[in-house]
């Protein structure tokens, strides 16, 4: 496999539409964008791997250069078995900054290789996150501005178990 890869990494917990801005902002400028749905039994997220892997490929099956997997390591170890030369995050307001910070800090001491570049999301898209997506639904809001009307459903389905 030739050409510039990109690795996107994230929980996706679930899907919104700013992911689904940024990849495909980030699709443009690499020749094939690898998105990595993490594990990360930490968050405690609402859906399983399995169903966040699904999830993504749905929503980004019209995006012809992207594939979706699963990883469970470290992301630098990650990005280097992809083959991968840079990495996407997206960048919301300041509340972003400190974390993406220090974590493409230490990123950059693990491999200098690998760069992390960072992309925001179109304005009116900003301002959604997964764990408030999930906060607005528990309490019956309609989030159908935020994910796909296929996302509202599987939360609308999780939520009803
Ligand atoms: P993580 O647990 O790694 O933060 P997320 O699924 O929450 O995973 O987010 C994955 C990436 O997408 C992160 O870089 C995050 O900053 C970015 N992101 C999430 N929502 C938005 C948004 N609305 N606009 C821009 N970037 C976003």
């Amino acid at each position: 496999m030739t050409g510039r890869i990109g690795v996107y990494p994230g929980t996706f917990d679930p899907v919104t539409l700013g992911h689904l801005d940024i990849v495909r902002r980030g699709a443009r400028f690499v020749d094939r964008l690898v998105i990595g749905v993490t594990t990360n039994p930490s968050k405690e997220p609402m859906f399983t791997v399995a169903e966040r892997l699904d999830m993504v490929r749905r929503e980004t099956a019209g995006v012809g250069n992207v594939s979706v997997v699963e990883f469970d390591s470290l992301l630098m170890d990650f990005a280097e078995r992809e083959g991968a030369t840079l990495i996407l995050r997206g960048l919301r307001a300041v509340a972003d900054f400190e974390y993406e910070y220090q974590m493409a800090g230490m990123n950059q001491q693990l491999n200098d290789r690998i760069e992390t570049v960072f992309l925001m999301a179109d304005v009116s898209l900003q301002p959604i996150a997964s764990r408030l997506v999930k906060e607005i639904a528990r309490y019956g809001g309609a989030i159908d501005k935020f994910v796909t009307p296929a996302v509202a459903a599987d939360v609308a389905a999780k939520l009803a178990r």
